[in-house]
């Protein structure tokens, strides 16, 4: 058994068996929970490695639940939403949800979310996310220098793209919306300008990416924003 425990919020019963069932199957240890209150309680006196949370519940607002364990927690949150919800999804990555599964998601979607947060739990917990270097595949940044290497090749990145890039290599894994990424590498003013951000992403890609057309390091979540993969 893996030492690794997830909590699993849904109130649909068939929906939540499912997914007991393919974590059972596939070793983990889990808890569930059918309402924001009692996931709210199950994750303060179990700290759960990981919650699996469904937006929509019959008492708290799924975005409200991520932000009362966000005041005490950085459990990764994995929300779980119906594809017509994209708005819903947004607002929860933005109130500190890190990834998202859209309803109906097969099983082998499932499980690869899980890996990936997974994945992220054991780099944050090296002491690799504080180093002054970040690798990742091929990609090294060196934050103390602001000097970024492809390999053997160093790549001449502008401010912005650097910012970007540092942005997204910090939040490895997590999913970010462009409302915080347009927020953080210009500030407020250029707010959810995606048109723009769009036009850097694309200048960064062409640098970065052997094959800007299917990326290796920078994921696009159409209508939501971007994340950086992990790359072995
Ligand atoms: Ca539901």
């Amino acid at each position: 058994m893996s030492k690794f425990q997830i909590l699993v919020v849904e109130d649909d019963a068939p929906v939540r068996n499912l997914i007991a069932t393919t974590l059972k199957a596939n070793d983990y240890r889990f808890l569930t929970a059918a309402t924001g209150e009692s996931a709210v309680m199950e994750a303060a006196s179990h700290n759960p490695d990981v919650v699996l949370l469904d937006l929509g519940l019959p008492d708290l607002d799924g975005v409200e639940v991520i932000r009362r364990i966000r005041s005490w927690s950085n459990v990764p949150i994995i929300v779980i939403s119906a594809r017509s919800e994209d708005i819903d999804k947004i607002d929860a990555l933005d109130a500190g949800a890190d990834d998202y599964l859209t309803k109906p998601f097969s099983v082998d979607e499932l499980l690869a979310r899980l890996r990936v947060t997974q994945r992220r739990l054991a780099q944050m917990q090296s002491s690799a996310t504080q180093s002054a270097v970040f690798v990742n595949g091929q990609l090294r940044i060196d934050y103390a220098a602001g000097c970024v290497f492809l390999g053997e090749e160093e790549l001449h990145l502008t401010p912005i793209e650097y910012k970007l890039l540092c942005l997204l290599a910090r939040n490895t894994g997590k999913v970010l919306t462009h409302k915080f990424i347009t927020q953080s590498v210009w500030g407020s003013s250029w707010e959810n300008d995606v048109a723009s951000l769009r036009v850097f992403i694309a200048t960064l890609r062409k640098k970065l990416e052997r094959a800007p057309d299917s990326p290796q390091y920078i994921q696009t979540h159409i209508g939501i924003g971007y994340r950086m993969l992990k790359v072995e």
